[in-house]
């Protein structure tokens, strides 16, 4: 089984997972695995050949029929089985996740108890893909609708949940009865491959699901390949759109979930050390590498001093360490570049007129990628501190007068992910959910990632493409309709007629 390394020194082999079983690549090209808590190599992975995706999608293409085929019942059966057989590995996910992204192990569990959420949705497959039945819409006529699986589909999934976004798509990918090509982040690629080997040991024929790692030449591959119908995409917002208008160049349905930069509304009436608990956790938890962080707080009226102080005190104590130890809080980033880049916001941020209140940089364990938790205030709207997706631990806070002005802020962002507001008016928060143009919005809940009965997506360059993703619109995207007019007419009363057919 797929297993944490626990002596860096020994750099193991990371493989694709086509037909049933792991597949060594042989494009000559690979990437490199890191434990960013020690900064060391842990992993090379395969990065596959245009041929190899090819493979994938044949092993798909040819699993697909009987897959299809095969019960509601037994469909159902199989998921209740990968569900158990999940849960029971939940702890080894999680420390793939912590061994390989950084975040620490309390929250890795915590990504994949909310996979699990969507496996769990995915248990009632039967209900979900019911149609729908008109009797009698004519004389004699019935009129129903069924739902049926695309073919293969595509998922490419960014680094920073390689465990629950997978999930995401593949779960409701093979419930509605598609086979399935996943192209996981380079960055930490082994839980792909524990996801491939539990999905075997459950009984999920070979073929079904299948694992391709690698960079731009294998996500082109699938974009461009002829037998993929539908592609399903998570991460950043430049290659979503353009995985967006390549897709469907090739006239693949898709969905494709960018960045964001979500903004949390303190109004003067909320409880001071709730709001400023709320913004520590969403802002810091798993370094700030969550497309759902909280990254910008408006502070409104006269409730900043006093917001900053609390959020300042509470810094401190954030316990930053390899997250295998059992009291971390936050880990490390993902890479040297990427740390090194989230750190370059705060050292330019006096340049552009911002105060750094709290400067991460100081307060970090040596070895590693790691990087302490940073707040600056004073942010404006035309600073790169407040315009980029920084996706690490530095919060930015800006001051406004009034909730128009703050409501202004959120709605002019190019993103439209997530955002909270705080406050004890139930009157301004229903205001809010009403005005506000984000896909999900927070009342005095800083990180609203819907239940998976519900579906999650963004609104704006957070998302291309109209379907959300899991939940109901995930069955959507996963499926097509297909209307039959039926009837079983008395052959005796036959006739021709070639008038355009009306309903009577
Ligand atoms: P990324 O866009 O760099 O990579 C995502 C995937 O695209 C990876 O599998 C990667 O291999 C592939 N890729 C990268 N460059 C490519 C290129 N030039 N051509 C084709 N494919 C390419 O994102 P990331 O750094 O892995 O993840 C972080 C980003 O993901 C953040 O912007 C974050 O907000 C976003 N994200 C969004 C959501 C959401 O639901 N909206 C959820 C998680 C993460």
């Amino acid at each position: 089984m797929t297993e944490v390394i626990d002596a860096p020194a020994a750099v193991r082999s990371i493989h694709h997972w086509i037909g049933g079983r792991p597949y060594e690549g042989a494009s000559g090209r690979s990437g490199t695995v890191f434990n960013p808590a020690r900064g060391l190599q842990t992993g090379a992975v395969d990065f596959a050949s245009v041929e190899e995706v090819d493979a994938a999608v044949q092993s798909a293409k040819a699993a697909f029929p009987s897959w299809r085929a095969l019960s509601l019942s037994r469909r159902a059966e199989l998921f209740f089985r990968i569900h158990r057989l999940f849960d029971d590995h939940r702890a080894d996910l999680a420390r793939l996740l912590t061994a390989e992204h950084g975040k620490v192990l309390s929250d890795a569990m915590g990504e994949v108890a909310r996979g699990l959420e969507v496996i769990e949705f995915c248990c009632g497959i039967p209900t979900l893909l019911k149609g729908s039945f008109s009797e009698q819409a004519s004389g004699g006529i019935d009129v129903y609708s069924i739902r049926q699986p695309l073919g293969v589909v595509a998922g490419i999934t960014p680094f920073n949940f390689p465990a629950m976004v997978p999930m995401w798509m593949w779960a409701p990918a093979l419930a509605c009865g598609n086979t399935f090509v996943l192209k996981p982040s380079e960055k930490d690629p082994s839980a792909s491959m524990l996801t491939a080997e539990l999905l075997a040991e459950a009984g999920v024929p070979e073929g079904v699901f299948n694992v391709v790692h690698g960079d731009k030449v294998a996500v082109d591959a699938l974009l461009e390949h002829p037998d993929v119908a539908a592609v399903s995409f998570v991460g950043s917002t430049p290659i979503a759109r353009y995985v967006y208008e390549t897709a469907t160049k090739h006239g693949k349905r898709c969905q494709a979930l960018g960045g964001a930069k979500n903004h949390m509304i303190v109004l003067p009436d909320a409880d001071v050390d709730m709001a400023a608990d709320a913004a520590v956790s969403a802002a810091y938890g798993s370094a700030g590498e969550r497309c759902m962080a909280v990254s910008m707080l408006v502070a409104v009226g006269g409730v900043a001093d006093e917001l900053v102080e609390a959020i300042k005190e509470r810094i401190p104590k954030v316990r930053v360490a390899d997250g295998l130890e059992p009291d971390a809080e936050m880990g490390p980033l993902i890479t040297r570049e990427h740390r090194d880049r989230v750190a370059s916001y705060v050292e330019n941020a006096p340049g552009e007129g911002a105060r750094v209140v709290v400067d991460g940089r100081e307060s970090c364990p040596d070895e590693g990628f790691f990087l302490g938790p940073s707040l600056l205030d004073d942010v404006k709207p035309e600073m790169a501190a407040y315009r980029d997706e920084i996706f690490g631990p530095v919060l930015g806070v800006t001051r406004v007068d009034t909730y128009e002005e703050a409501i202004r802020l959120v709605n002019e962002s190019p993103y439209g992910n997530g955002t909270a507001i705080f406050t004890r008016d139930g009157g301004v928060a229903r205001q809010f959910q009403f005005d506000v143009q984000a896909g999900m919005v927070g009342v005095n809940v800083p990180i609203p990632v819907p239940v998976a009965y519900y579906s999650f997506g963004g609104w704006k360059q957070s998302l291309f493409g109209d379907r959300h993703i899991y939940g109901p619109e995930g069955i959507d995207f996963y499926t097509r309709t297909k209307v039959v007019t039926s009837r079983w007419p008395d052959p005796a009363t036959s006739k021709v007629d070639l008038g355009f057919p009306q309903t009577r």
